[in-house]
This record gives C-alpha cells, sequence and structure tokens, in this order.
C-alpha cells in the first residue's frame, strides 16, 4: 500500500521463528540453534537505492536469487519476515542506537554475541537480539524518546505468523488496531493532509477509508477493526505515559487485564495512569482499573473543578433536605463535622484561587489525604446523609489537593470558569452553614 523511500536511512528487521531451530549462519558454516520467539535484526541502508534497495533485498530468499553476505541472510532462510521498520536519516550512526535500544527491551537476550555488529566503531553488543513475545513499536518509540532520539519510525508489514496464534487474546487485538495506527502513520507522511484530518473513522473520512481497506486486508469487519483501533490507541496511550512497564502490567499473562480496564485508564491523568502501572508491577493491586481511592493528580482540565463543585453542592442540598428527617445523633454529628470539613476546603480553594501562581494554603491535617480517606472508609457511622457528606468532601477537597499541579500544568481557569468557581463556592458556604445551624 506503501513504498519504502529510495532515501539513506536505518532499518530493524522483525522475525519470527515457529520453533527451535538449528541454522548454519555464517560461510565458515558455523552452527547454532535459536530458541523459538521473536528476532530484531539493526541495520543501515546509506548506500545507492538507499532504504528502499536494502530492505527489498532482505526480503529475498535465494530461491529468488540473493547473494548471501550477511550473517542474517542465512538466518532470513529460515525465519518469517515479519515487519520492517525504518527510519529517513543521513546519519547512519543511527543504526548502533537502534541497535542498543532494542537490546535494552524487556526480556530480550543475545543469542550470538556481535552478530551484525563486526564493523561496529561503538560498543554496540549486537545487532540482533531475541525476544520472547512480539516487539511493539510503541515501546520502541518511547525507549528511543527517553534516551533522546527521533521517534519516526515507518512500519511495514510483510507477513504474519500462521498456524497457532502466538500471541494471547488482547495482545492479539492490540496487533489488529495498531496495523492501522501504523498504516496512519504512513499516510500521514505520505500525504499532504493535516495529521487532525487522519482522526475521524467517519463514512468517507481518509481514515475510514484507510481502515475499511486494513480491515479487507486482515479478514475482519469494519466494527471489529474500530473496536481494535480504539484499545490499541489506550494500549499506546498508556505506553506513552508509562513507558516500557505499561506493556508488561497490561499483558503479563501471570497478572491477567480486561478490555475495560485498560480503556478506563487509559482516559485518566498520566500520574493516575503511573500509580496504577506500578502498582500492578509491584503486586500493590491486581487490576489497572481506576480506583477511587487513588489518591493522585487526575485533572486534565480547569472544567472539572467546576463540576466537581457543582456535583458537590448538589449532594450537600440533598443532604440538608434529608437531615430534616434524622433523628440519630451519631449520625447528625458526623455530618455536621463533614459539612464543616466541606466548608474549611472551600475556603482553601478560595484561597488558592486569590493566591494563584503561589504557593497553596499549608493543607491541615483534618483535609490531608490520608486522614480524609480514612474518614471516608470509616464504617463507625453509616447512612444515606453520612455518603452523601462524604462524597461531597471529596469532590471539594480534591481541587485543594491538585491545585498546585494544575498551575504548574498551565490548567489556568478562563474568567467564566472562574466566574462558576467562585459563585460554587458561594453557594456552599451557604448550604454548609445551614446544616451546621442546630
Ligand atoms: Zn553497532
Amino acid at each position: 500500500m506503501f513504498s519504502i523511500p529510495q532515501t539513506p536511512g536505518v532499518y530493524i528487521l522483525v522475525f519470527y521463528l515457529a520453533k527451535a531451530t538449528s541454522i548454519t549462519f555464517d560461510r565458515k558454516g558455523t552452527r547454532h540453534t535459536f530458541p523459538k520467539g521473536w528476532y530484531l535484526y539493526a541495520g543501515s541502508a546509506c548506500g545507492p537505492g538507499g532504504l528502499h534497495e536494502r530492505l527489498a533485498r532482505h526480503q529475498r530468499r535465494i530461491s529468488e536469487g540473493k547473494n548471501m553476505h550477511w550473517n542474517v541472510d542465512y538466518f532470513r532462510e529460515h525465519a518469517l519476515l515479519c515487519e520492517l521498520w525504518y527510519c529517513e536519516t543521513d546519519d547512519c550512526r543511527f543504526e548502533h542506537h537502534w541497535a542498543q535500544t532494542v537490546a535494552d527491551l524487556m526480556g530480550a537476550t543475545i543469542p550470538i554475541p556481535k552478530f551484525g555488529a563486526s564493523d561496529c566503531k561503538v560498543h554496540c553488543p549486537s545487532h540482533f537480539i531475541h525476544l520472547p513475545a512480539r516487539p511493539s513499536t510503541a515501546v520502541f518509540r518511547s525507549q528511543l524518546s527517553s534516551r533522546g532520539l527521533s521517534t519516526t519510525v515507518s512500519v511495514e508489514f510483510i507477513a504474519e505468523p500462521r498456524g497457532k496464534r502466538p500471541t494471547p487474546g488482547l495482545q492479539c487485538e492490540y496487533l489488529l488496531g495498531r496495523r492501522f495506527l501504523e498504516h496512519r502513520n504512513l499516510a500521514i507522511r505520505d500525504n499532504d493532509l493535516e495529521p487532525s484530518k487522519w482522526t475521524s473513522l467517519a463514512e468517507r473520512r481518509p481514515a475510514r477509508l484507510l481502515a475499511e481497506t486494513v480491515a479487507k486486508e486482515m479478514k475482519v469487519s469494519f466494527p471489529k477493526l474500530k473496536e481494535a483501533i480504539k484499545f490499541a490507541t489506550a494500549v499506546e496511550t498508556l505506553i506513552e505515559n508509562c513507558g516500557e512497564s505499561a506493556w508488561s502490567a497490561l499483558f503479563d499473562p501471570k497478572r491477567p487485564q480486561t478490555r475495560k480496564a485498560i480503556l478506563s485508564l487509559s482516559r485518566t491523568s498520566d500520574v493516575r495512569q503511573r500509580h496504577r502501572i506500578n502498582g500492578v508491577i509491584e503486586g500493590k493491586f491486581p487490576s489497572v482499573a481506576p480506583h477511587s481511592d487513588d489518591m493522585v493528580f487526575d485533572t486534565t482540565s480547569f472544567a472539572e473543578v467546576c463540576k466537581r463543585l457543582a456535583r458537590a453542592r448538589g449532594s450537600l442540598g440533598k443532604l440538608l433536605v434529608h437531615l430534616k428527617t434524622i433523628h440519630d445523633s451519631m449520625i447528625v454529628e458526623e455530618v455536621r463535622l463533614l459539612s464543616r470539613l466541606c466548608r474549611w476546603s472551600v475556603d482553601l480553594l478560595d484561597e488558592c484561587l486569590t493566591k494563584r501562581g503561589t504557593p497553596s494554603p499549608a493543607l491541615p491535617d483534618e483535609l490531608s489525604k490520608e486522614s480524609v480517606l480514612a474518614r471516608v472508609r470509616s464504617k463507625a457511622v453509616r447512612g444515606r446523609a453520612v455518603g452523601k457528606g462524604r462524597g461531597a468532601l471529596r469532590l471539594i477537597v480534591k481541587n485543594v489537593w491538585d491545585f498546585e499541579e494544575m498551575m504548574r500544568r498551565g490548567l489556568e481557569p478562563i474568567a467564566e470558569q472562574l466566574q462558576v468557581t467562585r459563585s460554587e463556592i458561594e453557594r456552599i458556604r451557604e448550604i454548609a452553614s445551614q446544616i451546621e445551624r442546630p
């Protein structure tokens, strides 16, 4: 569907070996048994014909008239060449950066030291590595980015392993969606259309036409591909924000995750994403699904402050009506305490808004994350009214907790939001003082 440019560049060949195979891999007849799995070979094409010629050569076999030249040519005879990753560049030193980046991927091992790296002037352990599972370009890009290298990687799909599927369910769905995402990267590269024009999958849009081609190629229906694209986008967002650890948290067979949990985590803030991903890896919790007990920064725009305050005000309003029917003094006392904490929180939020840009006011112990969490979890006093009060407190105090980080990230309120926030603060104060009135 796309053509490989004739310009110079660096590349990676992605091979799949279906079973352990003994292969003679050089002219001297040296043999080695390669375990089954995935193999990545990094090289560069800086001569005439560039990437186009070199990658066409790597795809051929002896039977197609190829002269054996490199070690990888011998390996290619036995393995399935699945994907080509490449990047156009005049700087062929990138070949070594790419080789070192893949050698550092999780689970990577070196089957034969210095394979493809005999000419390296820099220290490369090998240009050929083994991976137990199919490599992800998203992980590779995130590793390039953490090394300060360009993350432009074009991907061409050559062949898919047949027979028993080498990848389990969710990973399979990711791979399907990823196929579209990689094709879309190439389409954006080769067309003058703005990248934003490639997001909508509505009928007759460019992305839709591309998706229909991919669906046909992969023999799946368009709705199925659409779901896979949604899922793959979520996975790539998580890898982009959390790095390689996201991959192992999402796809470790020992800690299976659900599709729903992955999708919902991808819609939260990067801080919460890292909190859940690391927690799963460290064994603190089994699922990556966001949980209301994650007391982490989770605000993506100031509009959320307005929404949280409106919800809290609604809860307190219902609580006020309900309070008249309650005669249990323990509950009444708890509700009034919660109301005072709500009022204290809006006072602090008010101060935050006034002092914007300077450090937020100090948080009293009663409103720290630990004590609020302990209070809302406490089972000593229960009931609908207490639940409403706790919900409101959480919604209000969260704005104070997140305020400083919001300002640091430039999530400033626009004039209208500021006005709404101030008026919600006033209304909450008013309702709270009615709740506290004996
Ligand atoms: Zn090298």
